[in-house]
Parts: C-alpha cells; sequence; structure tokens
C-alpha cells in the first residue's frame, strides 16, 4: 500500500472553548483532551433525570406489552 496521500491540516474551532486549533482529523471538534472531557460531562444527563427517563422508558414497554397481550 503505497502511503502517498498526505494528510492535510484542517482548521478546526474548539466546540468547547472556541479557540482556533489545527487538526489531521476532520472529526476533531476540540483543541485538547481538556475540551473534550468539559464537554463531554456538560452533555451528560444528570441522574435524576436519566432516571426520569428509564421509568417513562420502562412505563412505555409495559404498555405496548400489554397492548400486544390483548
Ligand atoms: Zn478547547
Amino acid at each position: 500500500m503505497p502511503e502517498k496521500q498526505t494528510k492535510q491540516v484542517k482548521r478546526c474551532i474548539c466546540q468547547e472553548c472556541e479557540k482556533v486549533f489545527y487538526a489531521l482529523s476532520l472529526k476533531a471538534k476540540w483543541c485538547s483532551k481538556k475540551c473534550e472531557n468539559a464537554n463531554y460531562r456538560k452533555n451528560r444527563k444528570p441522574q435524576a433525570e436519566l432516571e426520569k427517563l428509564y421509568l417513562q422508558q420502562q412505563a412505555m414497554q409495559e404498555n405496548s406489552n400489554a397492548q400486544q397481550q390483548s
């Protein structure tokens, strides 16, 4: 396999701190691991909210089960 293809450097804006940074990957969204982690934490829902969603989900599943049985 010839490795001719030179990687293109992309100019990106960090989605966390909005700093300009340069990356070889198109998928890069953050300037650093620190920003990636900060963003991950921000997007994570609090446990209470997740529990509510889980209960809703369970109720919906029970509903559809009941409908299938009748
Ligand atoms: Zn950043």
